[in-house]
């Protein structure tokens, strides 16, 4: 059952550098305690007159007495300079929980997740979940960065790939050191690869708007329907 957004007051307690330009920040939720939510939804942070950014929660659902968030601050846009600022005591405002980017349990299609760089969030979530909750059908994730380094949290889903039989992890890189194992290219060669293999299946997708459009053309080309395709919107 889809959860009113309300409006939040939360402290943050801890912040870590996943890199230079992305960051986790966790919060301690003070009113209320407690936000239920959905694996993949978000929350929307108000950064004065009509300036509103969105960001996917990090953390499991489990743990609902804090939330954590990742941002990409390169943008260096409002939102990245809000992220930036933040240090342990910072009082944070923001609704949610937010958006629809869920998984279906009642969809028996076989999953596979695409994400773009930060756009790995909310179906990092998502899987987190699903394994938290013992619940492991046979999904794919295909995950596409400029280089390996702007692919957070890589290092987690190849151990998951090598220790759950039923997820297949596809880690793309547009350049990378010719050590690197993982594919070197665009993401659309791969989500090609893979979808081709499968025939049933519903797609998650996250990332940039030109991105999305891709994976929808692709999907559609191949005569699934409109509906096989869900996707959350970053930017563009
Ligand atoms: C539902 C939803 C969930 C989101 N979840 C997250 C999240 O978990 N983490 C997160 O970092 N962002 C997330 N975003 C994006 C976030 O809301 C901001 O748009 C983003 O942080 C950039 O904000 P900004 O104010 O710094 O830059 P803006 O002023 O909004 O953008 C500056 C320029 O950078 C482009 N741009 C924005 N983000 C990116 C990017 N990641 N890569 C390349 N170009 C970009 C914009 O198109 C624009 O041209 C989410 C957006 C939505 C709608």
């Amino acid at each position: 059952m889809a959860r009113k957004p309300r409006d939040c007051r939360a402290v943050v307690t801890a912040l870590r550098a996943l890199r230079p330009d992305i960051l986790e920040a966790d919060l301690a939720l003070q009113d209320p305690p407690r936000l239920e939510f959905d694996a993949g939804q978000w929350v929307s942070v108000p950064l004065g007159g009509k300036i509103v950014r969105a960001y996917s929660i990090a953390s499991p659902p489990a743990r609902a007495s804090s939330i954590t968030l990742c941002a990409d601050v390169a943008p260096g846009g409002p939102g990245s300079r809000w992220f930036r600022g933040l240090a342990p005591g910072t009082e944070v405002r923001f609704s949610g929980p937010l958006g629809g980017f869920v998984f279906a349990h009642d969809d028996p299609r076989r999953a596979l997740f695409v994400a773009e760089e930060i756009g790995i969030v909310p179906i990092r979530t998502i899987l987190g979940d699903l394994r938290a909750r013992g619940i492991a059908r046979p999904m794919g994730l295909v995950f596409w960065g400029r280089d390996p380094g702007w692919l957070p949290y890589d290092r987690e889903f190849r151990a998951l790939a090598q220790t759950d039989p039923a997820f297949s992890y596809h880690p793309v890189a547009q350049e990378a050191e010719p050590a690197w194992p993982g594919v070197r290219g665009g993401l659309a060669e791969v989500v090609e690869a893979v979808a081709s293999r499968v025939e049933e299946q519903v797609v998650y997708v996250a990332g940039g708007a030109a991105t999305i459009h891709r994976v929808r053309e692709i999907l559609m080309a191949r005569g699934r329907d409109r509906k096989s395709v869900k996707w959350e919107k970053f930017y563009g």
